[in-house]
């Protein structure tokens, strides 16, 4: 599999909508590898993970087939993960040809943001079905086998994140999650899927969290518990993902206190093969 990091910043990007404060005002001087946009990931050309306000940005950057795609697999309805008002672009009028039927998969309150954007009965003018997601329950999208796990994140709603399984390997694409819950650890460690790809939210940066988001002592607990229960080893490649200006680092320092703990830290159009 092939994952493509099309945007690795949190809400607000780097540098951050409205923000001069050191790290957005470098990072904005520096360019390159710093900007960070709002993070969505593509899976073999195929799945997209999330669909933030640069989904469009994204497609104009980096250049993949995004009329083809058919499968949208969203974490949570936090605006930089979802911004349904695009869909509506798919109908008549907007495009010349119907694009093919697209599924967007998520859990109720995506679902409630995603009609409130674009009532059930424009879905079919828009070539697009919602499919309701729940924790724990293994469904098959486009040839890969997915399962939705649970975080530890915003509590008024049912936030996701993904095991996507395929042949003998699997990503596991977990951003605003905080610590993993005792549920997601106990799933885990029944279904034993061999990770090829650990894409870890890294938010705040160096400081310590898990309640809500996580930082670099956080990833650290996640890859040990990970190595100790053998769902990850010499073969898994542990990336760091979804930052923010509010953890103070830039990339290029990110990097250095990264590598020594055994993590890569992505950047937007960052390719990992596994
Ligand atoms: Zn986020
Ligand atoms: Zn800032
Ligand atoms: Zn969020």
């Amino acid at each position: 599999m092939e994952l493509r990091y099309l945007g690795t910043g949190a809400a607000e990007g780097i540098p951050a909508t409205f923000c001069a404060c050191p790290v957005c005002t470098e990072a904005a001087r520096r360019g390159g590898r710093e900007i960070r946009t709002r993070s969505q990931a593509l899976l073999d050309g195929k799945i997209l993970i999330d669909f933030p306000p640069d989904a469009y940005a994204h497609y104009l950057t980096h250049r993949f087939d995004l009329p083809a795609v058919e499968h949208i697999l969203v974490t949570h309805s936090h605006t930089d993960h979802f911004y349904p008002q695009e869909f509506e672009l798919r109908s008549a009028g907007y495009v010349h040809e119907a694009p093919p039927l697209l599924r967007v998969y998520g859990n109720d309150k995506v679902g409630r943001v995603l009609f409130d954007a674009l009532p059930e009965k424009e879905h079919e003018a828009c070539r697009l079905v919602f499919r309701l997601i729940r924790p724990f329950e293994r469904f098959e999208a486009g040839g890969y086998l997915v399962t939705p796990l649970t975080a530890r994140h915003d509590p008024s709603e049912g936030c996701l994140f993904y095991l996507v399984e395929r042949g003998d390997t699997a990503l596991l694409y977990a951003h605003d999650t905080g610590f993993f819950p005792p549920e997601t650890w106990e799933f885990l460690r029944s279904a034993r899927p061999r990770l090829g790809l650990v894409s870890l939210d890294c938010t705040t940066a160096a400081f310590k969290e898990g309640t809500n988001h996580m930082g670099l002592p956080d990833v650290v607990l996640v890859r040990e518990k990970l190595l100790e229960m053998g769902l990850a080893g010499e073969h898994t490649a542990f990336v760091l993902n979804h930052f923010s200006h509010n953890g103070g680092l830039l990339h290029q320092e990110l990097c250095g206190k990264a590598r020594d703990l055994g993590f890569a830290v992505a950047w937007d159009g960052l390719s990992v093969a596994f």
